[in-house]
């Protein structure tokens, strides 16, 4: 298992309206204390903080899609970001609405951030590269909902490869960075080590995929093949399948179906409607389907693990 961070905190389990122990959607990824947060339902400030997130870490915020059980704790949260001083930049992904959301607040405010902000316009596309930094990859899914709706896939990228202690003598100083970027080594003497003699494999990459709001769409299933760990929006159970296709939502036994053949190493289920004070009927009929199932709860950490490890 790797040593590197890669966690997913759930900020905000609910649909649409707050429901008893229950927020809008929110959660934060951790990777290797690098803070992605995706969603900003909200309420998500309240929520970080009980989660003891330092919020003023956070670097990049992913918003899929404009209904506001998914984005209204935004402005909160940037304007908080500005009142504690905040200077380093932050990276805003969402749809093009939102960025006027967002301008038209800041104009009405009359307020002038203290620190940058740099949005990109998603179109949704299945696929898509749209962010990349040292630790993840980020890729898009076109989600299936009444409005535009972006889902997320990260990557972790791939680890620098570590020294073999025994060999760790060998390898002068100044080329060690090189060697676990994974070049050969060339000695001033003409000696040469093949790099995999000086390495050794650094663990696989981990994987997570959001998935929320969207209806039951196996089109998805190729982009989210293998992946570790799937969060993706379980709204109604099976009796209300009829309801789930109107409303462009999903039910636990179709995110079920979807985790299934794609492959995944585990599920986790989320944006449960309101009408549900207890969620045992949707994790079974999800497990039926895809038995390494569970249900996400408001404020809890899960670890990704890779799939192999499952
Ligand atoms: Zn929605």
């Amino acid at each position: 298992m790797s040593a590197t961070r890669f966690t997913l905190t759930t900020l905000g389990t609910g649909a649409a309206v707050p429901a008893t122990g229950r927020y809008p959607s929110a959660q934060v990824l951790n990777v290797g204390e690098a803070l992605y947060l995706v969603d900003c339902g909200e309420g998500t400030q309240e929520r970080l903080r009980q989660a003891g997130v330092n919020f003023m870490r956070i670097g990049h915020i992913f918003i899929s899609h404009m209904h506001g059980d998914h984005y209204l704790g935004l402005m909160g949260l940037m304007s908080t970001m500005h009142l504690l001083g905040r200077q380093s930049l932050l990276k805003i992904f969402g749809p093009p609405e939102l960025r006027e959301v967002i301008e038209v607040q800041l104009r009405a405010s009359g307020t002038y951030l203290r620190y940058s902000y740099h949005f990109v316009s998603l179109v949704p596309a299945n696929g898509v590269l749209i962010h990349q930094d040292q630790r993840v990859s980020v890729e898009m899914l076109a989600l299936k909902h009444r409005i535009p709706c972006t889902g997320f896939v990260f990557r972790e990228r791939t680890a620098l490869r570590p020294l073999r202690l025994d060999m760790l003598h060998l390898i002068p100083h100044f080329k060690r960075s090189a060697v676990k970027k994974g070049e050969d080594l060339l000695l001033p003497d003409g000696t040469h080590y093949p790099n995999k003699e000086l390495t050794l494999d650094p663990p696989p990459p981990r994987s997570y995929a959001y998935c929320s709001d969207t209806a039951y769409d196996p089109a998805l299933q190729a982009f989210i093949a293998g992946i570790d760990l799937l969060y993706h929006e379980a709204t109604f159970t099976t009796a209300l399948e009829a309801r789930a296709r109107e409303t462009q939502h999903s039910t636990a036994a179709q995110a079920a179906t979807l985790a299934r053949d794609a492959q995944v190493g585990q599920l986790l289920l989320g944006h449960f409607s309101a009408r549900y004070r207890d969620l045992r009927p949707l994790l079974d009929e999800a497990r039926e389907v895809f038995p390494r199932t569970t249900l996400s709860n408001d404020g809890e950490t899960y670890a990704v693990h890779q799939r192999t490890a499952v």
